[in-house]
């Protein structure tokens, strides 16, 4: 028996590859598809046990890679993104080398519509190892988010009475670049903080666009929160700054191979038509008043999430401080980014964050957020990215920019600095803590106490948060582990800390009191409803 099965798997063996090539099929040849090429590395017909035969399978999978880049000729073309279909797989073990590209637990589909990420034991950085259930499946870097999916997304949001839609320029094939307006009109312009978001600079990153979908829903929400925003901010956002990359499927390039993030430096005549609509509404839009707030919305293949600080000694120490700041305020009450997980660039013009800081310098933050298609903070063993949380953390890197502000939204009310000071504090000078707004007040002795003070507070039960500034670190490299020994600088907790719960008998003034040690700082108190607020973005 036993040298029957042999000799019917070296027969399986010798027989197989002409016929599973033509069994299994490769294509990308649909919207957002990206496919090089595969080629049948090896094939066995396995005899599992007495009737039950499973058919293994390997290919070696070749990336598409983006066209040539005219302007910028020692840049390599990418072939970060992939997104094919395989038809004839139903029952076999399929193992794909994927030779240019490749996450962990790569994102899958039966239909294309509803999508998984594949677990872990079977899709490890370019490879994947799975049997499949149906006979057609699509494979992605992750879930896509396309140029239909987006149309049918701004029909929707174009619905709501305080959305304006503008076309700010067509790209290279002729696409619109479309751009909302998100407000309450009736508020006037001069009253509101200014803020900008775009994404898509480069295609493949789709997670960055579900950041972006989940601040704009939770911005249009039909919610005293939504409303508040919208009467607070003037919101200008940009889904697609990218439309033809992202139809034709390419990776970190327009239609002819540039890489749109670097190139707001350049001159009108030397940049793409893309780049170049950005930057004249931009112009326009920040003629009498700059954004507070611009955020440019990218994913990165790392294990973590993280942003991009400008450096102080590229910018100034005051500038460097707020990032900490506001990235502090992001990472707090949200489980996607710890401190520990920003990185470090040197400002620069090709960036649109350095065309910013050239005509608005610390008047607007600037900030590159990068989402991942991998797991949070480098813990493969806790929570990995998918479409809720990174929807949710857009909402909170929108519900950061209003405590980043001072705003106070229904449910979420905010104490800038205390109402009053007793002996034992001295205000804080300097750039190496990152505290809030332009003062903050140091103990310089055990049990300094302080009052907060808030005029009206409805009723209610609070978790009551104290924003607690952390150290403004600088490393020499891009992250905050030490260039010399390795190790990681610890910038320590920048953001909201729990402190309590209180209960609010009725409508009208709070106050608390807070006793610190020697060295604590006296910021900004954040009240958290409990009954109608959930702490967490993500529950
Ligand atoms: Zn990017």
């Amino acid at each position: 028996m036993k040298r029957i099965c042999q000799t019917l798997l070296l027969l399986s063996v010798l027989l197989l590859p002409s016929v599973s090539t033509a069994q299994v099929r490769f294509d990308g040849n649909f919207e957002g598809g990206a496919f090089g090429s595969a080629q049948l590395l090896d094939s066995a017909s396995v005899i599992v046990s007495p009737g039950d035969t499973v058919v293994h399978l390997s290919f070696l999978v070749n990336g598409k890679y983006d066209p040539e880049n005219p302007i910028d000729t020692t840049l390599e073309p990418s072939a970060n993104w992939y997104y094919f279909r395989m038809t004839g797989v139903k029952g076999k073990q399929i193992y794909l080398t994927l030779k240019d590209n490749g996450v962990a637990r790569s994102s899958f589909s039966y239909d294309g519509e509803v999508w998984e990420h594949l677990p872990l034991a079977e899709s490890q950085p370019r490879r994947l190892d799975k049997r499949f259930t149906r006979d057609t499946v699509f494979i992605a870097l992750y879930n896509p988010y396309t140029y239909s999916y987006l149309q049918e997304r701004i029909e929707a949001w174009t619905k709501h009475p305080d959305v304006l839609l503008d076309t700010i320029g067509f790209s290279h094939e002729g696409r619109p670049l479309q751009l909302m307006h998100i407000t309450d009109l009736s508020v006037p312009a001069e009253k509101k903080a200014r803020l900008w978001i775009h994404a898509r600079q480069h295609p493949s990153e789709t997670p960055s666009s579900y950041l972006v979908d989940g601040l704009v829903d939770y911005l249009l929400g039909d919610t005293p929160q939504a409303r508040s925003l919208r009467q607070q901010l003037d919101t200008y956002v940009l889904p697609f700054a990218n439309p033809d990359g992202v139809a034709n499927g390419l990776s970190r390039c327009n239609a002819i191979g540039v890489n749109q993030e670097i190139n707001f430096g350049r001159s009108e005549d030397s940049t793409v038509v893309e780049v170049r609509a950005i930057k004249r509404k931009l112009e326009e839009l920040t003629r009498e008043r700059p954004f507070d707030f611009v955020i440019n919305s990218h994913s990165q293949l790392s294990e973590s999430a993280t942003f991009w600080m400008h450096k102080g000694s590229t910018t100034t120490p005051s500038f460097f401080r707020k990032l900490w700041a506001y990235t502090g305020l992001v990472s707090s009450l949200n489980p996607c980014i710890r401190p520990l997980d920003m990185n470090f660039s040197d400002m620069a013009p090709r960036y649109v964050e350095g065309w910013i800081w050239d005509r608005f310098g610390e008047n607007t933050i600037a900030l590159t957020i990068e989402t991942t298609y991998n797991c949070y903070s480098f813990d493969r063993d806790g929570l990995w990215a998918d479409n809720d949380n990174i929807r949710a953390f857009g909402k909170r890197t929108l519900q950061a920019i209003a405590e980043y502000l001072g705003l106070s939204l229904p449910g979420r009310y905010l104490i800038e600095t205390p109402a009053r000071m007793k002996a034992g504090w001295e205000p804080s000078r300097g750039d190496d803590r990152s505290f809030l707004g332009s003062e903050a007040w140091t103990a310089v002795r055990d049990g300094a106490r302080v009052t907060y003070q808030l005029d009206n507070l409805p009723a209610g039960r609070y978790a009551l948060y104290r924003f607690v500034a952390g150290d403004c670190i600088e490393p020499e490299g891009y992250d905050l582990r030490d260039k010399k020994t390795g190790e990681w600088m610890d910038p320590g907790v920048h953001g909201w800390v729990y402190q309590e719960t209180v209960v609010q008998e009725r409508d009208g003034r709070f106050r608390y009191t807070w006793k610190a040690a020697e060295g604590e700082m006296a910021d900004a108190l954040l009240l958290i409803n409990c009954d109608t607020e959930d702490k967490s973005p993500l529950k």
